[in-house]
């Protein structure tokens, strides 16, 4: 969620500002704001709206040092005031935060009670109490260490401070911040792409630590005061795949890399031409009685195919939980559970909470995302990688695929299964998935004629159902209308109620035990006036099924059913002209809690 850049070195710090923002963007944010070092001052620009705005607005004056900021408001609406970076009142300190201090209500009582608050923001606040604390203890890394101690919740702050001009100061507890070591300068940042294109050389900062950065040196402290020695690391990640090249956007050519992504998939996991996982990892699903998928959103739909992989394929019992509810609501464990926790970006804030829950109950983790290098990439004790390459888009598409793949190469290898061969089944989807986008303008015509409406339900069962589901959250997400993904039996049971003329009522259809109630129930739904579409697979398909799909292996249609869906989705918020690739509200990785 939202971001942060940093620069000190030789070059003119704007640009490597807001274009590092500019990287940024794909995260989610309303405001964005940098604080650029003068010879005179520190002077800040920000407002509510795009980088192209800022942009606009940021003067001219030269400055080799400077921090930048996107923010995705969390206390009080996006606004000039409350846009990031924040000011100390006595004018000395300058900082940018990403996430949320939980007991700011009860410092602003404490410290601060006859001071008025110009902003709404929780991170006026912190500037504040660090400028009290550097009164009080006259030295800013043992201010630093106060501050840390008071603070709850979760901070990734860059500090500019005018009486030192040579440094940035960078303080973390469970929001991302990486320093990117150079040649005569130094950057801070939430994400390496941020920094990519200056350089490649990171380090992470871990919780509760806190790092003073010039052009020269990087030091990284605990909260003690003990300095640390960390390894530095490198990143695969290609600026190129950050670019869309001739798409109009990144959803589309993420939705079209899927066949591509699959093929990487099979090639990253296999060893002497057959699919192949980590023994430790195979073990440890093994030995574990009950697994356990923590996830959100998207990948929370893909645990619940992963439910059905794993206990069809592998004969393992599995819980699927949302994250942000299991943190508070956990269940009656088993003997030996496994967690699994799923996130593209790795840094999902509900999902590390959950993590940090089990580690202390002494359980034992498994993470599988897309970035190497992440939070509960580092913080579990088996990874798995998605292979995925950057998803820009806020709308998950290849990430979830890719998730499914991954988590039925697990389930097939703990299983030891031979009755069919999976990596020619994946290498099947992978050409259907071709085929179906191909067909763009049949999608296009659908979402159309279909979307007319301010609601829409996506049916299905069993499989299909938890499809219905994602594909549900994909049009939504991205085209605003208002859509639920039901268990289409259940619909007779109190929301059929909602279906009026035209409702759209998409159905999914890819089993054979459930093709004919689901047929049933669609024709429930026409009977009371519903716009009816059905997606099924050929085997199964009757005359006027509008979209029909080649058959592939019966557990991995939710590969192939979930194309179509993203598709539609993607044309339905084309035709209403929105911010695709940016919807509203949304942010791509979803850092705090
Ligand atoms: N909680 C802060 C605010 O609302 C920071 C939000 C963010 O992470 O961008 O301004």
């Amino acid at each position: 969620m939202c971001g942060i850049v940093g620069y000190i070195g030789y070059k003119d710090v704007k640009d490597i500002l807001l274009t590092g923002l500019q990287t940024l963007e794909y995260r989610g944010y309303d405001s964005a704001g940098v604080a650029l070092f003068t010879d005179k001052d520190i002077v800040v620009y920000k407002d509510k709206g795009r980088i192209e705005h800022l942009r606009q607005i940021v003067g001219s004056e030269a400055s080799c040092t400077g921090i930048g900021h996107t923010r995705w408001a969390t206390h009080g609406v996006p606004n000039h005031v409350n846009s990031h970076p924040h000011q100390s009142l006595d004018g000395r300190f300058v900082l940018v935060h990403n996430g949320v201090i939980e007991n700011d209500d009860e410092l602003k009582h404490k410290y601060f009670v006859d001071y008025k608050f110009k902003s709404e923001t929780d991170t006026e606040l912190v500037v504040e109490l660090l400028s009290y604390y550097v009164r009080k203890y006259k030295a800013v890394d043992v201010a630093l260490r106060h501050l840390m101690n008071r603070l709850h919740g979760s901070y990734a702050l860059a500090i500019l401070d005018k009486e030192d001009p040579d440094v940035i100061y960078i303080v973390k507890n469970k929001s991302p911040l990486l320093i990117g070591k150079g040649d005569g300068f130094n950057m801070v940042g939430s994400d390496v792409m941020a920094m990519l294109k200056e350089t490649n050389e990171f380090y992470e900062l871990d919780d509760l630590e806190y790092a003073k950065i010039t052009k020269e040196k990087i030091e990284i402290y605990e909260i003690t005061g003990a300095l640390i020695e960390r390894e530095s690391f490198s990143s695969k990640l290609d600026p190129n795949d950050m670019e869309k090249g001739t798409y109009a956007h990144f959803m589309l050519k993420e939705i079209e890399e899927q066949p591509f992504v699959l093929r990487r998939i099979i090639d990253e996991y296999k060893k002497d031409e057959k699919l192949y996982m980590d023994e430790e990892i195979i073990n440890a699903v093994r030995q574990s009685d009950r697994l356990y998928i923590i996830a959100a959103g998207t990948s929370y739909h893909a645990g619940l195919i992963g439910k059905e992989l794993f206990e069809k394929i592998a004969k393992i019992p599995v819980e699927v939980h949302i994250s942000s509810e299991f943190v508070y609501n956990t269940p009656l464990m088993s003997q030996k559970p496994l967690f699994i926790f799923i996130s593209q970006s790795g840094e999902t804030a509900d999902s590390r909470a959950s993590l940090v829950k089990i580690k202390k109950m002494g359980y034992q983790s498994l993470a599988i995302t897309n970035v190497e290098g992440s939070t509960l990439y580092r913080e579990t004790n088996y990874q798995l990688l998605l292979h995925a390459g950057p998803e820009i888009a806020v709308a998950s598409t290849k990430a979830y695929s890719a998730q499914i793949a991954v988590l039925s190469i697990l389930a097939y290898l703990v299983g030891d299964i031979n009755d069919f061969d999976l990596r020619h089944e994946l290498s099947l989807v992978a050409n259907v998935i071709e085929t179906l986008c191909d067909e763009n303008e049949l999608f296009e015509e659908i979402a159309k004629k279909t979307f007319t409406k301010r609601n829409c339900f996506y049916i299905g069962r069993c499989i299909d159902f938890y499809v219905a589901q994602e594909a549900a959250l994909k049009l939504k997400e991205i085209s605003y209308i208002q859509t639920e993904g039901f268990a289409s039996g259940e619909l007779k049971h109190g929301t059929i109620a909602l279906i009026e003329d035209d409702t759209p009522v998409i159905a999914v259809i890819s089993q054979e035990n459930t093709n004919l109630n689901t047929r049933s129930n669609i024709k429930e739904v026409k009977a009371r006036g519903a716009n009816t579409v059905i997606i099924s697979l050929k085997s199964l398909s009757a005359e006027k099924d509008q979209i029909v799909i080649d058959d592939v292996h019966p557990l991995l249609t939710p590969l192939v059913t979930i194309i179509p869906t993203q598709l539609l989705a993607y044309y339905a918020a084309l035709h209403r002209d929105l911010d695709i690739d940016k919807p509203r509200n949304l942010a791509k990785s979803v850092t705090v809690e």
